[in-house]
């Protein structure tokens, strides 16, 4: 019932003050009520007592109304009299309309009674009461003084019912004699005043009990919503706490956060700065507030359209760093690496923009290091093969924009520079490798790039030339420069090198192309000797992819053992007779036909083929030899010239291979001679001499070829473990021309002979050259005025048929033979 009341009636304080007020002010007011309930029941009587006397004043007025009536003659006395008994009789009032009025005349005799089943005029002066007092005297000694009074005295006549105490008030109506009575029960006032009394205290006791119900709840209420309250009040506690704590978590770590944090709201108010961007940029926290854009006007002029670009659309840029720097208080260039974040709030709210920032500058200064370390050579700190080329690959991209650009890419590759590797060790070979370097920019210009390409490779980048001769005028310099004697740990070595050049390139090739010409360029200027160097042409790319197919051809040619052997005669000058044969090496090519070794030798070289192709050869070779000797006799004593090269000459193993080549086809050692150049010795060194030595110590014959064009001095020949000297035919072409020539040939034979070498003159092809050799006491001849190369038959035929220099043979015995 009372949830059903207003809830705000509860909440109200005054209602919850004045309730428990109302209980006490009702609870104290009853005990009041109590306390003066007797004095109550007493003016309760008297009021009653009050009532009847004024009714029967009533009575008695209108019987002093007929009275006047009868006075005026308007009506007889008995007349009134009846009437007012009629009026007097039907009369009631009080407590259940039971009480009423009865009149006896003074004499005692009746005159009305409602009740009394007495007839009007009977003497009722006798009447008593239950105690035996005579009521009627009891009545006149009450009005007998003042006319009317109260009288108390026990009722009971005939009917037992209405037995009891009765206060009755009596008046005399003097001009009638009549003594005017009427009466209330005693009991009955007590009775109305007693269930009044009940009712009182019921409504008392109800109101008390609904106010203390009420007081009851309101305190309960109260109370709960106290607790309630207290609990809201300690959950809040708790969450305003929490979050306390939260916010200075958040703000610790903000704070000591090791980058920097900006918060700005969408019109670029600052809202948050943390303390690291003092750290950063030296400028206290209390800048940035003021100065919302500080971080914007720290942002060096380099770098500023790169912030403002990055910035412009938040949008598209947000999450992605960018680098860059600023200038810190005490004006240091700082690298920062920045990230925007858009914030937003519940609902989606642009809450503005949030900057991440970093102090970089330590990640930035390795990183150079490290890029310079990536694009640098470590010895000589130049450039490297990487940024050589994105060098080019910049220079290239300048020139499509300007057409008038001009710039050019030098390939140099120092000659011979691994014999002064081998020979003189590798750190002086670095320490060479390192004075190139300088050399080579102390030609070029600031612009320009000196880069280390690989070993002893390098390239030049000429940029922005103001003529194409520019470029040549540098080279020539730098060709120069290098060639300027070194001189270190008291070695006197002068280098040289070859370059290639590549000027103005107008196709859009790559910087690898551009590159591989200018590397082309540079083979084509070794070709021609030392020192020198070539400008690239589109022909030379031709030269060069032919033998790119040719190096493919020649790969192939190897398995599908499309190579063969044709045998030169060698004759003994003395009497024209056979001394041996030089294999030599030709490729029966399926589009090109025969194929002679000038024409693949070199590549084969170049690319390591050699040395399974020479391996060939020498198996052919004496296979062949092999084959004659157990044919023919007289073949016992020639001998088989198998030429090798340089780069067979670096593999350790040459030495051994050739040794079981010999063994098995069971062909003396003596009986092989093995034709190498000054150059190859020289350049292998003190690996090369060991290994010959070794062989010669087995019994195989070492000839110097071609030699006269190459530049080691006679002097030096005493040191080779070699048997012969092949004088080359460049010599024996002119030795009939003028007289000059002839005496460098008198000079070597006689050298030759005085070192205990025998000489074999190469390309014989004219008698007058004959007859000059004969003259000079040169041993043997090879050459078109004997013999061309011969297929293996013809070969055979001439054994048979030719006499046989079978003087090699005795003197040769001791040393050569090979016990298979
Ligand atoms: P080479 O060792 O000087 O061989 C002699 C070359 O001179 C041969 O050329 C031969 O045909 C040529 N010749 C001989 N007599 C005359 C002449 O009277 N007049 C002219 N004009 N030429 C003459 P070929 O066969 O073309 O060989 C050229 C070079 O190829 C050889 O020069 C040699 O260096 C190299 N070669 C040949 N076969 C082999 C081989 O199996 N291995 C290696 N490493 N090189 C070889
Ligand atoms: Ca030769
Ligand atoms: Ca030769």
């Amino acid at each position: 019932m009372f949830n059903k009341l207003p809830r705000n009636l509860f909440s109200n304080k005054t209602l919850q003050i004045v309730m428990p007020g109302v209980l006490t002010v009702l609870l104290f007011g009853c005990a009041i009520f109590l306390y003066v309930l007797p004095a109550v029941e007493d003016s309760f009587m008297e009021r009653e007592l009050g009532k009847i006397r004024d009714l029967t004043q009533v009575v008695v007025n209108e019987m002093q109304h007929l009275q006047g009536r009868v006075r005026a003659g308007e009506m007889d006395a008995d007349l009134a009299k009846n009437e007012a008994v009629k009026r007097i009789r039907s009369l009631r009032y009080g407590y259940g309309k039971k009480n009423y009025f009865w009149i006896i005349d003074t004499k005692g005799k009746l005159v009305v009674h409602p009740y009394l089943p007495v007839e009007p005029g009977q003497d009722m002066s006798g009447l008593s009461t239950p105690s035996g007092e005579n009521l009627f005297s009891i009545f006149m000694d009450t009005v007998r003084e003042r006319g009317s009074g109260f009288v108390e005295y026990d009722w009971q006549v005939n009917d037992q019912e209405n037995a009891g105490a009765k206060t009755s008030y009596l008046l005399v109506f003097t001009p009638w004699n009549w003594l005017v009575g009427t009466g209330v029960y005693t009991e009955e006032i007590h009775k109305e005043l007693l269930s009044l009394k009940q009712k009182g205290i019921l409504t008392a006791a109800a109101v008390i009990a609904v106010v203390a119900l009420l007081t009851l709840h309101l305190l309960r209420q109260t109370t709960r919503a106290e607790r309630k309250k207290a609990r809201v009040q300690d959950a809040r506690g708790k969450l305003l706490k929490a979050m306390a704590e939260s916010e200075e978590r958040y703000r610790t770590v903000a704070d000591y956060t090791y980058s920097c944090e900006i918060w700005r709201d969408p019109d670029g108010k600052m809202l948050y700065c943390s303390p690291s961007c003092q750290r950063v940029s030296g400028y206290p926290q209390e800048d940035f507030f003021k100065t919302p854009d500080l971080l914007e006007r720290l942002i060096i002029q380099e770098d500023r359209a790169l912030w403002q670009a990055h910035m412009a659309d938040p949008c598209k840029t947000e999450g992605k760093p960018l680098d860059f720097r600023i200038k810190n208080s005490s004006g240091q260039v700082r690298w920062i690496c920045h990230v925007c974040n858009r914030v937003f709030g519940k609902n989606g709210k642009d809450l503005g923009l949030r900057f991440s920032m970093r102090d970089v500058t330590q990640r930035r200064i390795v990183e150079e290091q490290l890029r310079h370390q990536a694009m640098h050579d470590p010895l000589t700190g130049l450039a490297n093969r990487t940024l050589c080329l994105d060098r080019i690959h910049q220079v290239m991209q300048r020139a499509q924009r300007h057409h008038d650009y001009s710039y050019a890419v030098v390939f140099l590759d120092l000659d011979r520079f691994k014999v002064i590797n081998d020979s003189l060790g590798h750190s002086f070979g670095d320490t060479l490798l390192v004075e190139t370097g300088r050399r080579l920019n102390s030609c070029v210009r600031s612009l320009d790039t000196v880069a280390r390409f690989s070993g002893d490779e390098f390239v030049i980048l000429l940029d922005d030339l103001s003529l194409p001769g520019e470029a040549i005028r540098i080279v020539k310099r730098a060709r120069e420069e290098l060639h300027r004697p070194y001189v270190k740990d008291g070695h006197d070595i002068q280098l040289s090198a070859s370059f290639g050049i590549v000027l103005n390139p107008t196709d859009n090739s790559s910087p690898e192309d551009l590159l591989q010409n200018a590397n082309i360029a540079m083979h084509r200027a070794r070709d021609g000797g030392h020192n020198r160097f070539k400008v690239f042409n589109v022909r030379m790319l031709d030269r060069a992819v032919d033998r790119l197919i040719m190096e493919n051809d020649l790969r192939r040619a190897m398995d599908k053992k499309e190579f063969f052997l044709e045998f030169q005669p060698i004759l003994t000058l003395r009497d024209d007779s056979l001394s041996g044969f030089e294999a030599l090496v030709r490729w029966n090519h399926p589009q090109k036909g025969v194929v002679g070794p000038a024409d693949f030798i070199p590549l084969a070289e170049e690319t390591g083929l050699i040395n399974d192709l020479g391996m060939w050869v020498l198996d052919e070779a004496l296979k062949t030899l092999a084959q004659w000797r157990r044919s023919e006799p007289s073949a016992e004593s020639l001998t088989m010239s198998v030429n090798l090269s340089g780069r067979q000459f670096s593999q350790t193993s040459l030495g051994e291979n050739i040794l079981e080549k010999l063994r098995k086809h069971a062909v003396p050692p003596n009986r092989l001679k093995l034709e190498i150049t000054e150059s190859v010795i020289m350049d292998n060194a003190e690996t090369g001499l060991f290994m010959l030595s070794q062989l010669r110590k087995a019994g195989v014959q070492f000839a110097i070829d071609d030699f006269g064009t190459g530049y080691s001095s006679l002097s030096e020949l005493q040191r080779l473990p070699v048997d012969t000297l092949k004088v080359d035919r460049s010599f024996i072409s002119r030795i009939g021309l003028d007289s000059e020539n002839r005496e460098i040939v008198k000079a070597v034979i006689a050298l030759a002979h005085s070192l205990g070498l025998n000489v074999v003159a190469e390309g014989v092809e004219e008698l007058g050259q004959l007859s000059s050799l004969r003259e000079l006491n040169c041993e043997s001849v090879q050459g078109f005025y004997f013999f061309r190369p011969l297929g293996m038959t013809d070969a055979h035929r001439l054994i048979r048929n030719r006499r046989i220099d079978d003087s090699a043979d005795d003197n040769d015995k001791s040393s050569g033979s090979f016990s298979a």
